[in-house]
């Protein structure tokens, strides 16, 4: 139970938009798409908690979406996603290095 603590920031701002969404205009379905640079399974796993805590009528499917780099040495592709409990998460597959950029699969998106 301690590294839920992790994703309860994302899993926070991820149930408000769904709120909003939600009493704005009654959307009742939801995909959240999480990069594999957040810990997939605990974020799904809170985010089904918390909406139940807080009684919110939808349904949230998370879908997990690769994160994609365009690092220094030249590579563009997909990123290495360590351990989830280093610090440096991203890596680059040809340089070992955290130089890249991240080009897809930045952040959090909800649909
Ligand atoms: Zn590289």
């Amino acid at each position: 139970m301690i590294f839920l603590a992790h994703e309860v920031k994302y899993v926070t701002q991820t149930i408000e938009k769904i709120m909003s969404e939600w009493s704005k205009n009654g959307k009742k379905n939801f995909t959240v798409r999480v990069p594999k640079s957040h810990r997939v399974k605990e974020f799904e796993m809170l985010l089904k908690q918390m909406l139940i805590h807080y009684q919110v009528p939808v349904r949230a499917m998370v879908q997990e979406v690769t994160v994609e780099i365009k690092c220094r040495c030249g590579y563009t592709g997909e990123a290495r996603v360590s351990d989830p409990e280093s610090v440096i998460r991203i890596l680059c597959p040809n340089c070992n290095k955290n130089n890249g950029r991240v080009i897809v699969g930045k952040e959090i998106e909800i649909l």
